[in-house]
């Protein structure tokens, strides 16, 4: 579709990480890329939070299948906000500057995903999918809930090593840094919605 852009497209081999780990314990890991951005000003620590608001949420989750013989899906994030300090924004880019906080500390930032819209990924396996939302629009693509044995859909099974994997993959996280959007999301479950954060500021 018109969004095959080769430089933003990007062919993952192996996107999650292999081997059965606590869900929650990569949900923090996941959280702990956003947070490093601050750790290294350890006076002025930044925590950045993502929510996908009830139309985002719902549509998200309508589309959503238990399917063990699916491909990974891709969303374009169309509309967004976010929020530093009770100051809000729409739609911009690069409106992740923090904001001081009348005791001098850099305000916290909320993003809030409103609208999300499907796009066309190609050669999408059960492990990947290249794709590329128009530059300054943030990405959502679904880990789905099953193992497979090498990037087919016939040889997947529900469950195991690889299902409900939640933390960004070292591609996903390197696709993030050359796009240089604010965040990305993954669904890894029907309600379960993981943003990662740039670290570029
Ligand atoms: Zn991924």
């Amino acid at each position: 579709m018109r969004y095959a852009d080769a430089t933003h497209g990007f062919r993952r081999t192996i996107d999650r990480m292999r081997g059965a780990v606590v869900v929650g314990l990569l949900v923090v890991a996941s959280l702990a890329i956003g947070a490093s951005v601050g750790a290294s000003k350890v006076s002025a620590q930044v925590m950045r939070y993502g929510v996908v608001m009830d139309g985002a949420r719902n549509a998200l989750a309508a589309q959503w299948t238990d399917e063990p013989k699916q491909v990974e899906r891709a969303y374009c994030v169309t509309q967004w906000w976010s929020t530093a300090s009770r100051k809000a924004h729409v739609r911009a880019s690069n409106d992740t500057a923090t904001v001081q906080k009348p005791d001098g500390r850099d305000a916290d930032t909320v993003f809030r995903v409103t609208e999300i819209k499907p796009i066309e990924a190609q050669d999408a396996t059960p492990n990947g999918a290249t794709f590329a939302c128009p530059a300054g629009v943030p990405e959502v693509h679904t880990h789905p809930p099953a193992t497979c044995y090498g990037d087919r859909t016939d040889q997947c099974y529900s469950g195991g090593a690889d299902a409900y994997s939640c933390q960004p993959s070292r591609e996903d996280v390197h696709k993030l840094m050359e796009r240089g959007d604010p965040f990305a999301i993954i669904q890894c479950d029907k309600h379960a919605f993981v943003f990662y954060y740039s670290t570029k500021e």
